[in-house]
């Protein structure tokens, strides 16, 4: 687990920690720094940020309303090829917007990607953008594997957190629906699939807990707003990524157990076709496997229910760089990261269509 506290308070909580005996390890010394470095020298200082009019691009991470823009420019731009839909409100009223990406030919297999489930994890939303806008750009250029797919994007799931993670806390994990004293619910433990299984070690029931699954499965407007899109839109939906950071991992299911999936060899297949492709592009080596066999217990999360319930055959979480920044990924890291990701992601449209291929017709 990873904790952030004030300087004046980091010797004390050091202290605490040696004298019950938990071992522990300073990641960061002084997080304000990394926080500079993240947004890159020009942002500084809070006056520049203010007076600079904001576009999109990947040199930097975006507030909501540029994101948005962006999406709505794309439309503008690619009428024929775009749509932005707001599929439903956040806890504090935002509205969840998607991207839909379509040549519009009704055979077309769909294929899902959000961001910001956990709002802390900035560089999901820049990738999962990055992907959008050269889809789009270059859409004439793109093989059969990404023209015959119809692409629900969401690049900011969890919008009311994103927006805190900009004005009050950087390491903002949950949404921001209130629960008595308490705020936030951790989105990626409110599906319903495997929903509060594992007890303490999958989520948490506590509304104070970074992990609390909610009251119950879907009690979210962000998570039942995915729910709706993925059972209701009438799209045969063959692969479903939800993007995260840090670890530079692609773990497929389960999480709510540590048993093996029905399709357990497939999907490590197709995680590794993507890891393949990633370190081909950059040399980093991301690992493949299931969320337990990679990291822990987690019940309840997106993954296990678009696999589980949707029928979703190819869904993954995959977790971006950065091993030594953490959450706080500096600002000239965004475009490597993004393009090794849609190589791998180019790379599992290729694995997935020559697997589909023999029951595309039913
Ligand atoms: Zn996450």
């Amino acid at each position: 687990m990873d904790v952030m506290v004030e300087g004046p308070r980091a010797a004390q909580v050091a202290s605490m920690m040696q004298e019950r005996e938990i071992p522990f390890a300073v990641a960061v010394g002084d997080v304000a720094v990394l926080i500079d470095k993240e947004q890159g020298s020009s942002f500084s200082t809070k006056k520049t940020t203010a007076m600079v009019r904001m576009t999109m691009d990947w040199e930097r991470y975006h507030r909501l309303d540029v994101i948005y823009e962006f999406m709505e420019n794309l439309q503008k731009e690619f009428p024929f090829l775009c749509a932005v839909i707001s599929i439903g409100q956040s806890a504090e009223g935002r509205d969840i917007k998607l991207l839909k990406i379509s040549n519009g030919n009704p055979n077309n297999t769909g294929v899902w990607m959000d961001g910001a489930i956990h709002p802390r994890e900035w560089v999901s939303i820049s990738v999962v953008t990055f992907i959008a806008d050269r889809i789009v750009r270059t859409f004439n250029d793109q093989p059969a594997s990404v023209t015959n797919k119809d692409w629900y994007i969401v690049p900011v799931l969890n919008p009311d957190g994103y927006e805190y993670t900009h004005t009050t806390d950087r390491m903002w994990r949950k949404n921001r629906s209130r629960y008595g004293e308490c705020v936030g619910v951790d989105l990626n433990r409110n599906f319903s699939y495997g929903w509060g299984e594992k007890g303490e070690e999958g989520s948490s029931d506590d509304p104070g807990s970074i992990f609390f699954r909610g009251p119950k499965a879907f009690s979210e407007p962000e998570t039942l707003a995915l729910k709706k899109v993925i059972l209701k839109s009438g799209v045969d939906f063959k692969v479903f990524l939800s993007f995260h950071s840090y670890g530079e991992v692609i773990i497929f299911p389960w999480g709510y157990t540590s048993d093996a999936c029905p399709d357990y060899v497939e999907l490590l297949e197709g995680g590794t076709a993507m890891a393949k492709a990633i370190f081909q592009e950059s040399g980093h080596t991301y690992k493949v496997g299931s969320t337990k066999d990679l990291m822990y217990y987690a019940a309840g999360t997106s993954i296990d229910w678009s696999y589980g319930v949707a029928n979703v055959p190819f869904s993954y979480m995959i977790e971006l760089r950065g091993k030594k920044h953490r959450f706080l990924l500096p600002s000239e890291e965004i475009v490597p990261t993004a393009r090794e990701t849609m190589n791998g992601v180019l790379s599992l449209l290729d694995f997935v269509d020559s697997r589909c291929r023999g029951t595309q017709s039913k």
